[in-house]
């Protein structure tokens, strides 16, 4: 993905389609669309899946609690939902199966009914799954049984049943979608934000103009027809192409608090079916750590980043404590990070703050007649493709094209020629300690080879950027080559997830990144110290408000 030669092609050609919004609906509708043979023009304000699709759970699910209300309140809708998270499931594992993989889930229980409750649910749960992805159905576990997939929980448990669902490195898997359409001749650039819209003498949109935020020229993108992807920013779009329309997003905060993985000392997650204010919480491991979130609260100021405080913590450790061995402490917590549900308001509504936990996660296509603006509001990562789908057919429609969706077989840059044990082949092959071959192998895919060539190019990019984890300073130069990392940020938040993890070994790492991005980015040495300054203030504040 070269930046410049796309910003060029943005600048000159004309396109069927430009796409607003880099995350996983935006990076979905642009790879469908490419695949139909549509010209599309794909930009982010920030970088892709800068927003919400860098800071979910990382599940790929049909969603267990939706399907129990589905049933406790026979709402068909909010199982269809389900149905299509459990069809789309196996779909996400096959096109990237480096960036996905099956994930054992358990839920302790504390009495026998407690277990024939949920063993009776998560049966109904398999039973929904399309049967396609061959994830091994649910089980109840004895208590034994249980401590020995999961030594860190409560000795008080009576039993546990396990479920399977997928795990996946979302911004990674966001960035294998935007990258796939860029193979398939999409012009997809990063830091482009649409300011405003041009519009033709019967009030259709014909471009839009947009800032470079890093360079700070503007330029108008000529399309004919515009989609907006933006998430919780939807109805600053909307409004901007049509200032009478009403508020459809109702933007909610859930945060997710970093432990040790050693608090649950598994490689299956755990499920807490109900906090003391009915929510679900799940303790996820994830690179070496564990997840654990989520909360779900309206937020009124979407423009401003989500961040973990001290008392979401509190809450999230208070949940977490009766399921576990051993004590948790506050002191504990290694990193967290905070993103904003784009929930779709079932009508227009006027922001109040109220409730918005109760409300479905579902999907909208919206087509704004008189500015011709095209909305995809509202849905769910593992969803990302059905909702995709639903959007290019509509522009097609309206465009009177007619092209088929061929998303569902098409495996995303990195998936073909990668087996599981592309890692030993690295090893053999590049001789590079077997803990970089696997980090390389579940990262890039079968793109790791140019990564291990890279490596060996040069001595200095051999060396591992911290010593106690894998990634090599190749990577800095590799993403800013072919992945278009333009900020300490987009490398060390979404192309190798550090930030995400650990954020006193992001501060100890960022001096080293910003020294190999600024060679590769040509900035002057005042530059690469601004970079460096702004970012630690960033992660410096971050932890300043896990603090009470
Ligand atoms: C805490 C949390 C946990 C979640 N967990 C899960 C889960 O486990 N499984 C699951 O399936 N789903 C989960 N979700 C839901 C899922 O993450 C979101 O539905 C999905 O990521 C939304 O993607 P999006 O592309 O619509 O929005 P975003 O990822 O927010 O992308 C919108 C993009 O638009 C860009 N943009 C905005 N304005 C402009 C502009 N003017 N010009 C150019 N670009 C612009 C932004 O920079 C942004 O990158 C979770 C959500 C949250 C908040």
């Amino acid at each position: 993905m070269n930046r410049n030669e796309n910003i060029r092609r943005l600048k000159h050609e004309n396109f069927d389609l430009c796409i607003i919004g880099g995350g996983a609906s935006g990076a979905g509708c642009a790879l469908d669309a490419a695949l139909r043979g549509l010209k599309v023009a794909l930009i982010d304000q920030n970088d892709f899946a800068a927003e919400t699709s860098s800071k979910s759970t990382k599940l790929v699910h049909g969603g267990v609690r939706y399907l129990e209300q589905a049933f406790k309140r026979l709402d068909f809708a909010q199982l269809r939902q389900v149905r299509h998270g459990l069809e789309e499931r196996h779909i996400i594992l096959a096109n990237a199966p480096h960036l996905a993989r099956p994930l054992g889930l358990i839920t302790p229980v504390f009495s026998w009914w407690e277990g024939l409750y949920f063993r009776i649910g998560m049966k109904l749960y398999d039973w929904f799954a399309s049967g396609k992805d061959h994830l091994p159905g649910s089980r109840w576990l004895s208590k034994k049984e249980a401590l020995r997939r999961m030594p860190g929980l409560s000795h008080n448990i009576h039993s546990a049943v396990l479920y399977f669902d997928g795990q996946l490195d979302d911004a990674r898997y966001c960035l294998a979608l935007a990258h796939s359409a860029d193979e398939q001749g999409a012009s997809v650039a990063n830091y482009l934000k649409v300011v405003d819209f041009q519009k033709d003498t019967h009030q259709k949109i014909e471009a839009a103009q947009v800032l470079d935020t890093l360079k700070g020229d503007s330029f108008l993108i000529r399309a004919k027809l515009f989609v907006n992807c933006t998430g919780v920013g939807a109805d600053q779009i909307r409004r901007l192409a049509n200032p009478g329309r009403g508020l459809r997003i109702r933007p909610s905060k859930g945060v997710h608090a970093v432990l040790p993985a050693g608090v649950l000392n598994s490689t299956d997650a755990m499920l807490i079916p109900k906090t003391k204010d009915g929510r679900v919480v799940f303790a996820v491991p994830f690179e070496g750590v564990l997840l654990l979130g989520t909360t779900d609260e309206p937020y009124l100021n979407p423009e401003q980043e989500p961040v973990l405080e001290s008392a979401e913590i509190d809450f999230l450790l208070e949940t977490l404590q009766p399921f576990l061995a051993a004590k948790v402490d506050k002191k504990d917590v290694y990193a967290g990070f905070g993103g904003l549900r784009p929930l779709l308001a079932p009508n227009t509504y006027h922001s109040n703050g109220a409730m918005t936990k109760t409300m479905l996660r579902d999907h909208e296509v919206e087509h704004d007649s008189s500015s011709g603006l095209l909305s995809l509001l509202g849905g769910k990562w593992t969803t990302y493709r059905l909702m995709a789908k639903d959007t290019i057919d509509a522009a097609c429609k309206i465009l009177g094209i007619s092209a088929a969706c061929r998303s569902e077989t098409h495996l995303l840059v990195g998936a073909a020629g990668w087996t599981a044990q592309l890692a030993s082949e690295l090893h053999s092959t590049f001789g590079f300690d077997y803990d970089i071959c696997l980090h390389l192998s579940q990262k890039y895919g079968a793109r790791a080879h140019q990564v291990a060539r890279l490596a060996q190019a040069n001595e200095e990019w051999k060396e591992r950027i911290l010593p106690q984890y894998p990634f090599l300073k190749a990577e800095v130069v590799y993403a800013v080559r072919e992945e278009m990392a333009c900020t300490l940020r987009d490398f060390l938040a979404r192309r190798i997830r550090l930030e995400i993890t650990d954020w006193q070994q992001t501060l100890a790492a960022t001096p080293v990144v910003a020294q190999l991005m600024g060679r590769e980015l040509g900035w002057s040495e005042n530059e690469t110290q601004r970079q460096m300054a702004d970012y630690i203030s960033l992660l410096d504040f971050f932890i300043s408000k896990t603090h009470a």
